[in-house]
Formats: structure tokens, sequence, C-alpha cells
């Protein structure tokens, strides 16, 4: 039993209360919007700011313990909750992972290796940092980023002030372009004592900065599967976390790279709901909840591709096809770069 808060209603959300209510566990969403995507599912909605002090105090005479589905939660709004209820994972992973210069300071910090990095909040340091990193580098806003915006790639100094203008002058961070041989993910979690699972890792391709497909298992050698998976057991470790986390790497030739990290269930774990006796939402919910944690061994090697904008507007073939396990999220309108649901296909564990 028991009532979990949720601080977003996006598919994250969703997702997440279609694991709690298997388990009994009601969830209720915090979210300013009218109609959220997780709404159809959960036990009930407070539609609300996520700093409304009136709706936290009703979240949390409601609810045991909090969470959240995305990492844009204002910090100040988490706190002032977490004084209330407890507010798992902690304030400290959302405000880390929130702008990617500390993220980085962070990261390198715990011995862990990220692409070089200059914060720039002026075009003349932009110039500064790309002839004292060279190129090709790309430049992100330090905040607010996904699915590639706010990114703008650098190949020469001429780019600069395009560069500049597509950040629109906003607190960024030029880092060098790492040469990857492969994208990889690893989605771990940690109990409220402290004990840490992780998922297999997995493969991930993207176009134009959003994430296409999860391939599991990834092309990684025994040893650098190891590396990834402690890599996110150290991360975790040192926020002293409770919860789902993603994290994203390249892999080069020396070695992993992390990219970033994401202090929630992550797109890259969707596999999990089809290829695991315990996914990625399951999991996180009996984190957050205080439950031990459940086995995620892989049972099935499997491909996730997301349904992005169009690709789901002919479902009724995508639901005729028998070898893909078909999510669709409930949104109604298919903007361009929308995700829409994804389709995972299994074949036996190699
Ligand atoms: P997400 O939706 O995953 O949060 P995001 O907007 O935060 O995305 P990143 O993950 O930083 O963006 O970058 C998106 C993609 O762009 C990466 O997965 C990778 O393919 C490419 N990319 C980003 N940074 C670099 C880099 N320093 N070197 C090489 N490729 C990069
Ligand atoms: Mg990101
Ligand atoms: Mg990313």
């Amino acid at each position: 039993g028991g009532t979990l808060g949720i601080l977003g209603g996006g598919q994250l959300a969703r997702m997440l209360s279609m694991a709690a209510a298997r388990l009994g566990i009601r969830c209720v969403i915090l979210a300013p919007e009218a109609e959220p995507c997780a709404g159809d599912v959960a036990h009930r909605v407070i539609r609300a700011d996520y700093a409304d002090p009136e709706a936290h105090r009703e979240l949390a005479a409601a609810c045991a313990a909090v969470t959240y589905e995305f990492e844009n939660v204002p910090v100040d709004a988490a706190r002032a909750l977490q004084a209330l209820v407890p507010v798992r994972p902690g304030p400290k992973a959302l405000e880390i992972a929130q702008d990617r210069v500390p993220e980085k300071d962070f990261l390198n910090g715990i011995g862990l290796s990220t692409a070089p990095y200059r914060a720039v909040d002026s075009e003349a340091e932009l110039a500064a940092a790309f002839a004292d990193l060279g190129g090709p580098a790309i430049l992100k806003t330090r905040r607010l980023g996904y699915d590639g915006k706010g990114q703008a790639r650098l190949n020469g100094p001429a780019d600069v002030p395009a560069a500049w203008a597509a950040v629109a002058g906003a607190p960024s961070v030029l880092e060098g372009f790492v040469p990857f041989r492969r994208e990889v993910s690893v989605i771990a979690a940690r109990s409220l004592t402290g004990e840490v699972v992780a998922f297999d890792p997995a493969e991930n391709v993207h176009a134009e900065g959003i994430l296409r497909t999860s391939i599991v298992p990834s092309g990684l050698t025994a040893m650098r599967r190891t590396d990834a998976v402690l890599a996110a057991g150290k991360i975790l470790q040192a926020l002293d976390y409770v919860g789902v986390i993603g994290v994203e790497f390249f892999e080069t030739a020396q070695g992993l790279v992390v990219n970033e990290i994401a202090p929630r269930v992550h797109n890259t774990g969707h596999w999990t709901l089809d290829a695991c006796l315990v996914d990625q939402f399951e999991q996180h919910v009996r984190a957050v909840c205080g439950w031990p944690l459940g086995d995620g061994a892989r049972h099935s090697d499997a491909v996730m591709s997301n349904l992005i904008g169009d690709d789901a507007s002919d479902w009724r073939a995508l639901a005729a096809d028998p070898g893909g396990r078909l999510h669709l999220y409930g949104k109604g309108e298919a903007r361009p770069g929308r995700k829409m649901g994804h389709v995972t296909r299994l074949t036996p564990r190699s």
C-alpha cells in the first residue's frame, strides 16, 4: 500500500504510475499542465506550479514520499517540499544534474572522465574557450537543454558568432567533441539502505540530438561493461542517492567518458519494461518507497525504438506487427520531435 507523489506529468510519470499501481501503490501527480500524460493512469492529479506552497502541503499530506520525473523541477521547490515529506532522490542530485558545469565538476571530482569543458558567459569568452580547447566543439546551454536543444557545433573560429546566437546569450558550456566509438548508458538504482543494482548497459543511437534506438546487449567488451556499471555505482554512492539514475557515456579508444547524468528514470531504460523481470520504473518505485530492490536481470535481448512525431501515426500497422511490443503514451497531438511512444523487439538472450 501507500501513496507516492510525483513531480511532473509526462510519459515517465505515466510509466512510474503504472508500475506503482501493479505494486498496490497509488501515485499523486503534481504538474502545471491541464492534461498531463500521466493523469489518466495516476490516482490523482494536483494541478499547480511546482513551487506552490499550498500544493506542497496537499502532496505532503497525501504521500509517504515524493519523487520527480524530470530534472528541471526548481531546486528551491524540491527543498521546500523536503521540509514536509522525504524527496527522493534528494535535492542535491537535482541541483548537480540541472547545470552542466557543476555536473562535470562533480564527475571529475569523483575521478570520472568527461569531455574537456569551459563555462562561457559571453561571445568573447566563447572565442577564448574555443581557442583554448580547439575544434570541433559543442556549445550547450548550461540549463534546460534536452533532446539536443540549445546546442551548436563549432568547427572553426568563424563559427563563434553563429553558435553564440544559437544559445541566445544564455550561460553556456563549451565541450570538446568526443570522437566516440559508440554511446552507451547505464540505468542503476540505489535503495534507502544503500544497496546498488544496475541493468545491463544499452547502446544508444541518436539522430539530431534525439534518442532513436537503444540496443541490449551493447557492443561493449565485458571489461568496459563492468567499468560502466562501476562508474554508475560511484555516482550513486557519492550523491547518497535513492532511486533510479541514468548515466550516459561515450566509449572512446581510451575508455569511457561520461556525457551526462539524469536523476530519474531514463528513455534508454525503456527496454527494461519488456526484457527484465523488474523494470526501471518498478525499481525506482521500490527504491523511493523504501522497498527492497528487485532483480533487474535481462531475460531477453532487446531493441527499443522511439516513436517520434509522425512515427506513431500509423499505429494500426505497429499494433499489427507481432514482433514488437507497442507502448503508446496517449498524447494527443504529434508535433515534430515529440515522443509519442516506443516499440520494443525481443530476441532470445544471447
Ligand atoms: P538528453 O535528451 O539526452 O538530455 P541533451 O539535450 O542533454 O539530451 P546531450 O546528451 O548533451 O543533449 O547531447 C545529445 C547528443 O549529442 C549526445 O547523445 C551525443 O550524440 C551528441 N553529443 C553531445 N555532446 C557531445 C560531445 N561532447 N562530443 C560528441 N558528441 C556529443
Ligand atoms: Mg540531457
Ligand atoms: Mg543526453
